[in-house]
């Protein structure tokens, strides 16, 4: 992150704008809006900045800046014609730690201004670092469309409403889910939509349950976060993630999809890396259930599908036997991801009749595949965690007679913008995994499907990518 994004109580502060024409005249607008002390300083300037200041609203002084303008002032704003002049004053403003903003020129300025929308009291500032002015005009509209006319009355009315809450719901979680439920729900609906005495009905009758109910029961949602693209999330996934009082999250889960949870959730890796020490599947269990019991909603957010290789199964059996309250989101499992974003149709019908999901992992004294049948033809066999033991794999399937020709293929960090693909045969498939030194977390797929990969894919991270920037 460049910027720190802040927002700046002006009321009654100096802010000194250095220049006189239509970009300080723009720049003059907005601080009124925050009740700002303003003085601009400049030999000459526009009609309407002189107006203004006829009305009293603004303080000018016709001149050339002199370094004493500075004195008292909480912000600057340099918007004169000439760059050298701006950059000079930008300068004396940070040798005496002012922060300062040169309009139009990002690296004199301390501070840049976002573009905004402003719905008093709630105020939306979108910023791409000065990147592409276009880019934040554009989020810009679209977060405005999205956003009700009446937001600021809205927000307006739930700070009213905070007071006679707090008097009502002593717990702060308590209150946190009225307030959710009210935002969420026909309440706020209706008071955007101008209804304010059908809202204030709705918010009465909810306050009044929400203050009888029992303290509500914690519960656990178990989900699947996919294989890494946060896009790839179900929306239901998306709205568990933003409900969740504490998150307790795998290894594999990206952060890009951590993003998307609730801001002051709290997080918990329970994974497991190569090396280090995790936690236990017991701890985890006893983990879950003691939040849940705490009255918290828990989300136990696994990569993939949480029912592929998760050990959702065992973690649910605890809870049911404790008696908590538990759903299941589903969530794409890698093979899935995998396969779709590197063009290999896994039940493709030229090739194939069936797919089958296994793990390459040797559990202890654990039952071993049956390699007889997963080395037939016509059938697709996707193995996960299996890179480790990829020699083992290749040497059990080409013993039980498979031909050292058929197609195998190697996905790792499928989805992301590090997927790396490497296709081969059973006979080469090791080679090609070392030379292309291919990390975890990968899949190898076996199967005829696997040759469909070079006609198919359509996802590609490196290589054949457009470089606009030499035109620029
Ligand atoms: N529940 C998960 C699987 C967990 S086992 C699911 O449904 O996908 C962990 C294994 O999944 C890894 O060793 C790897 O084989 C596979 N895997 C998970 N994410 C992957 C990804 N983005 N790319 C390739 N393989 C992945």
């Amino acid at each position: 992150m460049n910027y720190f994004p802040v927002f700046f109580d002006l009321k009654a502060q100096k802010v000194l704008v250095v220049g006189g024409g239509d970009v300080a005249l723009r720049k003059v607008s907005l601080l009124e809006r925050t009740g700002a002390a303003i003085t601009v300083v400049a030999p000459q300037f526009a009609p309407e900045l002189l107006e203004r200041a006829a009305a009293g609203k603004l303080t000018l002084a016709v001149r050339e800046f002199a370094a004493g303008d500075l004195d008292g002032a909480r912000l600057v704003i340099v918007a004169t014609s000439h760059r050298a002049v701006n950059r000079w004053i930008a300068q004396l403003s940070e040798s005496r730690a002012i922060p300062v903003n040169v309009v139009d020129d990002g690296e004199a300025s301390r501070f840049i201004v976002p573009a905004i929308i402003d719905r008093d009291p709630v105020l939306v500032a979108i910023s791409t670092s000065g990147a592409s002015p276009v880019l934040a005009r554009r989020l810009r509209e679209r977060i405005e469309a999205a956003i009700p006319k009446r937001i600021g009355e809205l927000a307006l009315w739930l700070r009213a409403l905070r007071d006679a809450t707090r008097r009502r719901l002593r717990d702060t979680n308590e209150r946190r889910r009225f307030f959710e439920a009210l935002v969420d729900g026909p309440a706020a609906r209706r008071f955007v939509d101008g209804d304010t005495h059908g809202a204030r009905r709705l918010a009465q009758q909810l306050l009044a349950r929400t203050s009888t109910a029992r303290r509500a029961a914690g519960e656990v949602t178990l989900v699947g976060a996919g294989p890494g693209d946060p896009e790839l999330l179900t929306l239901k996934a998306l709205r568990a993630l933003q409900d969740a009082d504490v998150i307790l999250h795998d290894r594999l889960v990206s952060d890009a999809v951590l993003d998307l949870a609730r801001r002051d959730a709290a997080r918990i890796c329970v994974g497991k890396a190569a090396g280090s020490v995790g936690s236990t599947q017991a701890e985890i269990n006893a983990l879950l259930i003691d939040l849940a019991n705490q009255g918290k909603r828990v989300v136990r957010l696994k990569g993939g599908d949480p029912f592929v290789f998760g050990r959702g199964g065992e973690e649910l059996e605890a809870l049911a036997a404790a008696r908590i309250n538990f759903s299941v989101v589903p969530g794409i499992t890698a093979a899935a991801g995998c396969a779709a974003y590197a063009g290999i149709p896994l039940t493709h019908r030229d090739h194939a009749h069936s797919v089958t999901f296994v793990t390459g992992h040797a559990r202890e004294q654990g039952m071993e595949p049956d390699w007889r049948a997963l080395a037939m033809p016509g059938a697709t066999i996707v193995f996960y965690m299996g890179l480790a033991r990829l020699e083992y794999i290749v040497e059990k399937l080409l013993e039980h007679g498979a031909p050292a020709r058929r197609p195998a293929g190697i996905v790792a960090q499928g989805t992301t913008s590090n997927q790396r693909v490497i296709t081969a045969t059973l006979a080469d498939i090791c080679d090609a995994s070392c030379g292309a030194n291919m990390e975890s977390p990968a899949l190898l797929i076996v199967g005829d499907v696997v040759a469909l990969h070079g006609a198919l894919a359509w996802f590609d991270t490196g290589g054949a990518q457009i470089d606009l920037s030499q035109t620029a």
